[in-house]
């Protein structure tokens, strides 16, 4: 396997790039693998690579339905931050993002992590208040926040409709660390660091049933035959109903709801942050890529669905949005919009945590947060499967939680559950 370098390039040009080597192997599925992913998204991806870097785990397949990288991994906006306040959430949210900032070097792939700034807008002096609040806590804690008067923001952000907005911006609650990154270069780049490991990337693979026998999985059934598994791991984001129930496992507390995105036609450099406006009733966060496409999203589409494609309400909405907190925007075109299926947990936090079957792990309800939350995740799932115990930074994302009353209710950084239920 080529490691990638200035050299490499260098080398590869003089024979017109005709000599790369695959990026990663396409195997035909063994019978039997010692621990069993299914879903190659970010999650799944991520944590077969540790697993097999950390923890020196040789036998591991990951099996997905469709293409690696095509569920949500592919379709999100991109946006990495750590802005958490509640316990549970800010070490882990954190670790992610100290993870980013090294994750091009460690993958030897460039994943276009931009640490931008992350700049909520503040409409009220009780919004400002709430985010004095948490960005204070997260100071306290070891990460880094800002808030910002409106003559810094003006300066840092001249764009915005500071003269005619129905909501008069007072300011911004910032994470300078935050930013984005390329969201199929995560994919390709765990993908392909999971392969160097010998693990086996098995696409167009769908587990269609999971045997259990003696309080254990035993095998998966699958599109391309049984696959026998000493552990398994379910990485299947907006699907992690379905396999539940398929392992006969009854219910999860998530709902599967629509999330949409959009973009725009490339246009110049034209807004050098990312930027999230969130006032009675409006949802909506921007960016623009390294091509040039202002992309940004709203709301959930607000009724349950596995459909990866969104309804045109939402598009009224999001434009509506736009035009109002960034007016220049106005005569921009838009190029395409889709969805994703969102794995909504009912208080916005996550599941990694075993199950009530001995080898079977869960990593689920992500909502729409779980593109920067995929290295943590990947690195803890991995370190639960290994040693089959939630480490400290995981133990508060069980499925338990309910039961015992103990939610992380992240009010303000996180989805908010009461809206979708
Ligand atoms: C429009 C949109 C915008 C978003 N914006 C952001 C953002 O800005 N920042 C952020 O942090 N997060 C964001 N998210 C959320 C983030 O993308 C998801 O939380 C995260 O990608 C989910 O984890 P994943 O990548 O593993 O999921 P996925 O990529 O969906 O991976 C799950 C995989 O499981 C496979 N699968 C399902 N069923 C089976 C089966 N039976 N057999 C085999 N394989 C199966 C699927 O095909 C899929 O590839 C957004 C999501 C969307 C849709």
């Amino acid at each position: 396997m080529t490691r990638y370098s200035a050299w490499s390039v260098f080398k590869n040009g003089l024979s017109g790039h005709k000599n790369w080597g695959r990026a990663w192997r396409d195997p035909e599925p063994k019978t039997e693998y010692d621990v069993v992913i299914v879903g190659a998204g970010l999650h799944g991806l991520a944590t077969a690579y540790y697993l097999a870097k950390n923890h020196g785990v040789k036998n591991i397949a990951v099996v997905e339905k469709g293409w690696l990288g095509g569920g949500n991994a592919g379709r999100n906006t991109t946006i990495v931050r750590s802005n958490y306040m509640m316990p549970g959430n800010r070490d882990f949210y954190e670790h992610s993002l100290e993870l980013w900032e090294n994750l091009s070097h460690d993958l030897n792939y460039n994943v276009m992590f931009s640490q931008r700034s992350h700049i909520s807008l503040l409409h009220t002096p009780a919004a400002r208040d709430g985010a004095a609040r948490r960005y204070n806590t997260m100071r306290l804690t070891g990460t880094d926040a800002e808030i910002w008067d409106l003559d810094t923001l003006k300066r840092e952000v001249p764009h915005l409709n500071y003269n005619s907005a129905r909501f008069p911006i007072m300011g911004a609650a910032v994470q300078r660390r935050a930013g984005s990154a390329r969201h199929d270069a995560v994919a390709w780049g765990y993908a392909r660091g999971a392969d160097q490991h010998g693990v086996d990337i098995i696409q167009n693979c769908e587990v269609t049933g999971v045997t259990r026998e003696g309080g254990k999985v035993t095998s998966l059934e699958t599109s391309r035959g049984t696959i026998k598994a000493g552990k398994v791991g379910f990485a299947v984001a907006g699907n992690s109903s379905r396999l539940w129930s398929m392992a006969g496992l009854g219910k999860l507390p998530i709902e599967t709801h629509k999330l949409q995105a959009f973009v725009s036609e490339p246009l110049k450099p034209l807004l050098d942050q990312v930027v999230v406006f969130g006032v009675g009733g409006a949802h909506f966060y921007i960016s623009q890529s390294d091509k040039g496409g202002m992309v940004f999203g709203g709301d959930l589409d607000w009724y349950k669905s596995y459909a990866q494609r969104g309804n045109l309400p939402i598009v009224q909405d999001v434009a509506e949005c736009a035009t109002s907190i960034m007016p220049c925007l106005g005569r921009v075109r838009l190029l395409r919009h889709w969805s994703g299926v969102m794995d909504m947990s009912m208080d916005g936090a996550p599941f990694i945590c075993k199950t009530p079957v001995d080898n079977l792990y869960l990593n689920a309800g992500w909502n729409y947060g779980g593109f920067k939350a995929s290295p943590a995740s990947g690195w803890h799932f991995a370190d639960l499967i290994a040693n089959d115990r939630a480490g400290r930074k995981i133990e508060h994302f069980n499925l338990q939680r309910f039961e015992r009353g103990v939610n992380i209710d992240e009010r303000g950084a996180g989805p908010d559950p009461k809206l979708h239920g």
